[in-house]
């Protein structure tokens, strides 16, 4: 979906409602709090006229009112469902994401606004992955993008010219399936065993072959798993050994980051991870608009959310 396509399918607050009611419920409102269906629409011309809102029920069994977005990414927002929706086709067709400034620009919202709705979105991918298992030939690497530090000031925490193992920046692990998915997260550590414990949590060991660079730590898996080495102080191709594949992921999140990012802290780096993460294994999904906003409306079912 393109800006256009989606402003067209959701001209104006109703039709976004009308269809998170339908992905939600069919056609029989649910209490979100209590479980109930003896529920009712409250007077939309009344409340419209007092508060420009729409879609909100009452509960006739626990006497509490609700809509449609409660407990989703959506839940409480003051922002017209219309603008969430063009954010979310915004950042899914972002091939180097995107800003709060760009999207408060494109949106006119103001930027802490823009930045809230990224936020949430982001969290929003990172919640609804399930956990994923590649197979088959699979490049592991580590690389690190710099946040900025939570104080300011402190520049040389993050200078651009450091680079590589044994800096201050934020170390990402990462693997790629060739042909296939990535899984990359920020790294608790890049000893032999966390990077041991990652790739088993990540990669079907027995069924696939591990292709990184000379990094000692991954020795540990040697043991585990067939496991080529490509050693970059020589070539960085030797025939079907290589990372090119992980190192055009890390090339494509670094560029966002660099691009668009520098101002954020280092707290949401790993929901920026998601969401490249996020795009990238649904890239060749026509679909993933779709799919976005019917995993939002998918919920656990014991919440109990007021709003
Ligand atoms: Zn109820």
């Amino acid at each position: 979906m393109n800006l256009i396509e989606v402003m067209e399918r959701f001209p104006d607050q109703e039709a976004c409602i009308a269809h998170l009611e339908r992905i939600r419920w069919g056609n029989k409102p649910v209490c979100p709090h209590c479980g109930s269906i003896e529920v009712a629409h409250k007077n939309e011309t009344q409340e419209k006229d007092k508060t420009g809102r729409t879609g909100r029920y009452n509960c006739h069994a626990c006497q509490a009112s609700f809509k449609v977005t409660c407990g989703t990414v959506f839940h409480g927002t003051k922002i017209p469902l219309q603008k969430w929706f063009v954010a979310i086709a915004l950042i899914l067709n972002a091939k180097k994401s995107l800003s709060s400034y760009q999207l408060s620009r494109d949106l006119q919202l103001n930027q802490k606004t823009a930045w809230y709705i990224l936020t949430r979105i982001r969290a929003e991918m990172a919640n609804k992955t399930n956990p994923i298992v590649l197979q088959g030939i699979i490049e592991a690497d580590e690389t690190y993008i710099g946040g900025k530090p939570r104080k300011p000031n402190k520049r040389e925490d993050f200078e651009p010219s450091k680079r590589g193992r044994g800096t201050d920046k934020t170390a990402v692990i990462g693997a790629v399936e060739r042909g296939g998915q990535v899984v990359a997260e920020v790294a608790k550590g890049l000893t032999g065993r966390a990077i041991l414990e990652f790739i088993r949590r990540v990669v079907n060991v027995r069924e696939s072959e591990l292709m990184t660079d000379e990094y000692h730590a991954y020795n540990a898996l040697s043991s585990q798993m067939k496991h080529e080495v490509i050693n970059h102080q020589v070539q960085f191709v030797d025939g079907d050994t290589h990372t090119n594949t992980i190192e055009g992921f890390w090339s494509l999140l670094k560029r966002a980051w660099y691009g668009q990012h520098h101002h954020y802290s280092v707290e949401y780096t790993p929901l920026y991870v998601a969401e490249r993460c996020y795009v990238y294994n649904n890239r060749h999904r026509e679909t993933i608009f779709w799919k976005f906003i019917r995993q939002s409306m998918i919920l656990p079912k014991e919440n109990n959310y007021s709003e």
